[in-house]
């Protein structure tokens, strides 16, 4: 019953022997080792965890800037990516729901939850197919960003106990600079009356945004699942919602094609104001590609449109 090791074993050895070429690429072709190689799946915890790892670890994500990751489908590339990885820190709440399907193939590989042990902060989807689920946009209040960072940090001294002290280090100083990002939101938004700060995005993805900071979600097109365009119900509703209610911009998000709000913005009488992040970091190289960046950018965009428009 142990033949077939063996065979292998001298087969290998006299491949070496005859062959020493063929030897050095059936090594080369082995996966590298998973030393410290971390990967994400959205560029936000990608942004995240690189700040607490720090340079001594390879960071990397599946969904690319831009990309929206409700929709993405995995292919052969993200599977490789994700086998040499030691750990995977993803949001869970359904946004990556995919992940759990791809990690099946890679059963030595930690996942790590950001969003565990946060039960009492969640809310919950009001409508459409994912109602009464949690809502996977906790990020957007900077206050919940901080306990992904601690999440993240806790986990990295589990698995890298030696340079304990160096992750609680970093996760300190980024920590306060998210504290000083929350208390800059708060300050930005001052400015513009309570009764004003409405907001009608594509997608239901303000919730922890708007009661962090104190707008209201006026309305939206997608209910957190963005493949299935608006029924004629939902539109109907939408509209009557914007009728009378002082709305006058909407705002459409980085990784959404922005045509059925223009359309229905159109409609309503109303502006399509300018592009938000929200499941997705802006592009490489821009001022938005990190956390602090897009939402620092979001909440710029948010108070100048609503002073432009709406007179705030
Ligand atoms: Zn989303």
């Amino acid at each position: 019953m142990f033949k077939g090791p063996y065979i292998l074993v001298y087969s290998l050895a006299f491949l070496m022997i005859l062959s020493p070429p063929i030897y050095v690429l059936f090594l080369e072709a082995r996966p590298a080792p998973a030393e410290k190689v971390a990967i994400t799946t959205t560029t936000i915890i990608w942004d995240m965890v690189r700040n607490v790892a720090g340079p001594s670890w390879r960071v990397e994500y599946l969904v690319e800037p831009g990309k929206d990751p409700h929709s993405f489908e995995p292919t052969p590339r993200e599977a490789v990516k994700l086998s040499q990885a030691r750990v995977v820190f993803y949001n869970g709440l359904g946004i990556d729901r995919w992940l759990l399907k791809m990690a099946e193939s890679a059963p030595g590989v930690r996942l790590v939850r950001v969003t565990e042990g946060l039960d009492q902060f969640i809310l919950t989807v009001p409508d459409g197919p994912y109602a009464g689920k949690p809502d996977p946009h906790l990020w957007m209040d900077v206050r919940l960003a901080v306990k992904y960072v601690e999440r993240i940090r806790d986990a990295l001294i589990e698995l890298d106990l030696e340079n304990s002290g160096e992750y609680s280090a970093r996760a300190s100083e980024y920590i306060k600079r998210l504290e000083e990002l929350d208390a800059w939101i708060e300050d930005r938004v001052s400015g513009i009356d309570p009764s004003k700060r409405l907001l009608f995005t594509q997608e239901n993805a303000f919730q922890y945004f708007a009661r962090r900071y104190g707008f209201k979600v006026e309305g939206y097109f997608y209910s957190i699942i963005t493949e299935l365009e608006p029924s004629p119900l939902d539109l109907s509703r939408a509209y009557r919602r914007v009728e009378g209610s002082g709305l006058c911009v909407f705002f459409i998000e980085s990784t959404l094609s922005p045509r059925a709000m223009e359309v229905f913005a159109s409609r309503a009488g109303g502006r399509v104001a300018g592009r938000l992040y929200t499941d997705s970091i802006g592009p490489l190289n821009s001022g938005e590609d990190s956390y602090i960046g897009m939402m620092r950018y979001n909440v710029e965009t948010i108070v100048s449109e609503l002073n432009r428009w709406c007179g705030v």
